[in-house]
C-alpha cells in the first residue's frame, strides 16, 4: 500500500495555492498554507470561503461540507508549521531561484519520509529535486487553474523519483477526484508545452496587427470552439507566468519557435499581468472587461 498522506502543506497562497488547499480540505485532508506575504494568507482564506460558498449555492457541496472543510485549513507565516506534513506542495512564484530558496529552508524542518512536490508549470523537476536532500521523494504535481473546477493533474517524475513517491502521489491525486496524465520531465510537460506556444502565437498575431484583442479571442472562441479566447486565457493564467513558461521552453529546447513575443514582455514589464493585477490584454477595472488593444 502507498504511503498515506494525512496532512498537506501548501507553500504560496496565490491563485494556485488557495485552489490546492481548497480541494485538499474538501477531500478531508487537513492542510496548512504558508506564504511570505501575510496579506496573501488572509486573501486566500477569503477566496476559498467565497469559492466554497459558490459551490454550496450550485449544490455541488453542502453547507456542512463547507464548514468542515474550512476547519481543516490553517495558515502560517513560518515554514516551521509544515514540519508534521506528509506531503508539501510548493506553489510559489514561477521563478527558479524563489523555489530553490524555499526548498533549502523547507527540507531541514521536514520528516525524512515527507514527500515534496512542486506545482511548477515548466521548470525541470529533476533540477529542482537535485537541490533538495530527497530527490527520490520529490515529484511534480501540476494542478490546472482554477483547481476546484479543472479535472486534470499532471504527474511528473524526476529522474530520481522513487516508485513509492509516484504511487503515493497517484493515490493522493485520485483522492482529490482528479484524473492523472503522466508526463515526462521535459520543459513545460504536456499541457503547457502545447497551450503556451498557442497563446504566444495569439500575442504575435496581435503584435503583428493581424487582429485586435476582440477579433483574436472571438475567432478562437467561435472558430475553434475554445471556451475562452487565448488572450483572455493568458490574462487568467497571469502574463508573468506565461512569459516564464515561454522562457523555459525557449531556453530548455533551444528552438527559436518558442521565442516569447516582445509584446508579452512589454505587458509584463508594465506590471500588466492580467486579471490578478486588474489589467492585461483586458482592463478589468470597469464594470466589464475592456480590451487594451
Ligand atoms: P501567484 O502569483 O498567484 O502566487 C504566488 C504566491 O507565492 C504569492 O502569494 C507569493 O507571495 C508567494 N511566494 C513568493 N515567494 C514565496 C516564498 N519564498 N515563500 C512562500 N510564498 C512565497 O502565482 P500562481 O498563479 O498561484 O502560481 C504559483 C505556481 O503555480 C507557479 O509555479 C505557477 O507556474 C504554477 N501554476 C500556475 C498556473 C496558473 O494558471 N496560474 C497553473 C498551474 C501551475
Amino acid at each position: 500500500m502507498a504511503q498515506s498522506i494525512r496532512k498537506v502543506g501548501v507553500i504560496g497562497a496565490g491563485q494556485m495555492g488557495n485552489g490546492i488547499a481548497h480541494v485538499c480540505a474538501l477531500a478531508g485532508i487537513p492542510v496548512v498554507i504558508n506564504d511570505v506575504a501575510s496579506a496573501r494568507l488572509k486573501e486566500a482564506l477569503a477566496t476559498i470561503n467565497g469559492n466554497m460558498a459558490r459551490q454550496v449555492s450550485r449544490q455541488r457541496i453542502t453547507e456542512d461540507d463547507k464548514q468542515a472543510a474550512l476547519k481543516r485549513i490553517t495558515t502560517a507565516e513560518s515554514i516551521d508549521a509544515l514540519a508534521d506534513c506528509d506531503l508539501v506542495i510548493e506553489a510559489a512564484t514561477e521563478k527558479e531561484e524563489v523555489k530553490r530558496k524555499i526548498f533549502s529552508e523547507l527540507c531541514p524542518v521536514l520528516k525524512p519520509e515527507t514527500i515534496v512536490a512542486s506545482n511548477t508549470s515548466s521548470i525541470s523537476i529533476t533540477r529542482l529535486a537535485s537541490e533538495t536532500d530527497r530527490p527520490e521523494k520529490f515529484i511534480g504535481i501540476h494542478f490546472m487553474n482554477p483547481v476546484p473546477l479543472m479535472e486534470l493533474v499532471e504527474l511528473i517524475r524526476g529522474i530520481a523519483t522513487a516508485d513509492a513517491t509516484f504511487e503515493a502521489s497517484k493515490e493522493f491525486v485520485s483522492k482529490l477526484g482528479k484524473t492523472i496524465a503522466v508526463a515526462e520531465d521535459f520543459p513545460a510537460f504536456i499541457v503547457n508545452r502545447i497551450l503556451l506556444p498557442m497563446i504566444n502565437e495569439a500575442i504575435y498575431t496581435l503584435y503583428e496587427g493581424v487582429g485586435n484583442v476582440e477579433a483574436i479571442d472571438t475567432a478562437m472562441r467561435l472558430g475553434a470552439h475554445h471556451p475562452m479566447g487565448p488572450l483572455e486565457l493568458a490574462d487568467f493564467i497571469g502574463l508573468d507566468t506565461c512569459l516564464s513558461v515561454m522562457q523555459v521552453l525557449h531556453e530548455g529546447l533551444a528552438d527559436s519557435k518558442y521565442r516569447p513575443c516582445p509584446l508579452l514582455v512589454k505587458y509584463v514589464e508594465a506590471g500588466w499581468l492580467g486579471k490578478k493585477t486588474g489589467r492585461g490584454f483586458y482592463d478589468y477595472r470597469g464594470a466589464k472587461p475592456a480590451p487594451t488593444r
